[in-house]
């Protein structure tokens, strides 16, 4: 396996999923996106991931877009929803597998070898380790959590189909995105190797977690972008607490740009989770725990 230099700008992509507001777990991938693509001269692209959320819902892209420009984030080009795209399957190998969710989590699947007319369709993925670049962590090595489903019964595409898809024709050389989703990236680097295509790389940034200790998500309303916009918070006060978890310089993020030749190193990015309270303010380490 050979590891690619890009010579040319790299490609990077603010991907945000439209079934909620975004809220400071999201500025924070993002931002260090958007800094990362755009230190090195690269290209930036915006993509709503809604292939799980059925048709697109349109006021939450829109308020995604606003909040983004209200961070000081943009993008060089718009490109189609997931929901208006479509994901051939091409030549990769497959099977059907009819087995409920208790018996593949069981591992009790036995459908790879069978020839099932009915079911989802899985990745015959190759047994064994992948290895991928993470620019932070540096060269990692990863077993795949079994054969991915690319289709449900019902012929959708599944998430991990369409990101894999979507990077590649989208011409993404690099994926910022917060550490939970470390765990997905030996399945997704196995995906391009079985279609004979060479993985971007991969940065992941700590968690940001609610006053409950849980990950950020819809459910934590003071913590969305929005919430702290209406109690007139500015952007600067978001990125004075969210840039300082990247190593880069807290104030507005277009200056860290401005005046700081690698305001993103990775090797500076803290590991985390770090845990935010009632209204949205990140609680110092060592304070409450993580
Ligand atoms: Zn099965």
């Amino acid at each position: 396996m050979s590891v690619s230099t890009s010579p040319s700008p790299p490609v990077g992509r603010l991907a945000p999923t439209p079934s909620g507001h975004l809220h400071l777990g999201n500025a924070l991938a993002f931002g260090a996106a958007w800094l990362s693509a755009r230190q090195a001269g690269g290209r930036l692209v915006l993509r709503f991931e809604d292939v799980d959320e059925g048709r697109a819902r349109a006021e939450i892209e829109a308020s995604q877009r606003d909040d983004l420009r209200w961070l000081g984030l943009d993008w060089d080009e718009e490109l189609p929803r997931q929901s208006s795209r479509t994901y051939p399957l091409g030549a990769l190998p497959t099977y059907r597998c009819d087995c409920n969710r208790a018996q593949r989590l069981a591992g009790a699947c036995r459908c790879r070898g069978e020839e099932k007319s009915e079911g989802r369709v899985c990745a015959a993925l190759p047994k064994g380790q992948v290895s991928f670049e993470e620019r932070a962590l540096g060269r990692c090595v990863g077993v795949p959590d079994g054969d991915p489903v690319l289709l449900q019964a019902s012929g959708a595409a599944t998430y991990t189909l369409a990101v894999v898809l979507d990077d590649l024709r989208d011409g993404v050389t690099e994926v910022v995105r917060g550490a939970d989703l470390l765990d997905a990236t030996p399945t997704q680097v196995a995906l391009y190797g079985l279609l004979g295509e060479a993985p971007p790389t991969y940065l992941h940034v700590p968690m940001l977690l609610g006053p409950d200790g849980k990950k950020l998500s819809k459910s934590h309303g003071s913590a969305e972008l929005r919430a702290l916009r209406a109690r007139g918070i500015p952007p600067e006060a978001v990125w004075a607490q969210l840039l300082p978890l990247l190593g880069a310089p807290p104030g507005p993020i277009a200056a860290a740009l401005r005046n700081t030749a690698a305001p993103l190193d990775p090797a500076a990015v803290l590991r985390g989770p770090f845990r935010v309270d009632e209204v949205g303010r990140l609680v110092p380490m060592g304070a409450g725990g993580g």
